[in-house]
């Protein structure tokens, strides 16, 4: 059951995306490996031949965002801890919402500040200042002393809107199709 279930979720699009970008091949390969068996840190970095403390690095990230735990125990014969990691793959799907969730938030708040404010740009080099601050300095601007005129942000209002209805969609409806779609752009 636990090995189905992590493989299914691997070919998730959206899945594998998360992990080339947050842990790399490396990583990848790890999970792989860590899919329906618990085993120590040491093991995998000699089965996949990796270096250990990258392999340590990978499953720390993991533990970051709870997608692994470990088990401690004592070697009695040399005295040293070993670690023993466990995956908790499906956690995946609520981390990467998470982060949508994040961008969300983020996107929102520029959306709310494009809505809010009246812009202006130079006609020499496009910088772009709220209206307040072009007019204290004369609708010059602060970079060549060039003409500022007022600057339609239509276009940045409407990419900010459809980025944050698509994402809204997403989180709603977390399904592979969605998670597909949204890679496509
Ligand atoms: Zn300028």
């Amino acid at each position: 059951m636990k090995m189905e279930n992590g493989s299914a979720i691997l070919e998730d699009s959206n899945v594998r995306q998360f992990f080339e970008e947050t842990l790399g091949d490396e990583g990848i390969k790890i999970i792989h490996t860590l899919i329906g068996r618990d085993a120590t840190d040491e093991s995998i970095a000699e089965e996949l031949g990796i270096k250990l403390n990258l392999a340590r690095k990978i499953l720390y990230k993991l533990y970051d965002y709870r997608l692994a735990s470990y088990a401690r125990t004592k070697d009695k014969d040399i005295g040293w801890y070993i670690y023993t990691w466990t995956l908790n793959l499906p956690r995946v799907r609520d981390v990467i919402i998470e982060r949508k969730k994040r961008v969300l938030d983020d996107l929102s708040s520029r959306l709310d500040y494009e809505t809010n404010t009246v812009f202006f740009s130079c006609t020499n080099d496009r910088f772009r200042i709220p209206y307040d601050i072009a007019s204290e300095r004369e609708f010059r601007c602060p970079q060549c002393e060039g003409t500022l005129e007022f600057s339609n942000n239509q276009v940045v209002v409407e990419r900010l809107e459809s980025e944050i209805a698509k994402l809204q969609d997403e989180i709603e409806k977390p399904s592979s199709d969605a998670f597909s779609a949204s890679r496509m752009q």
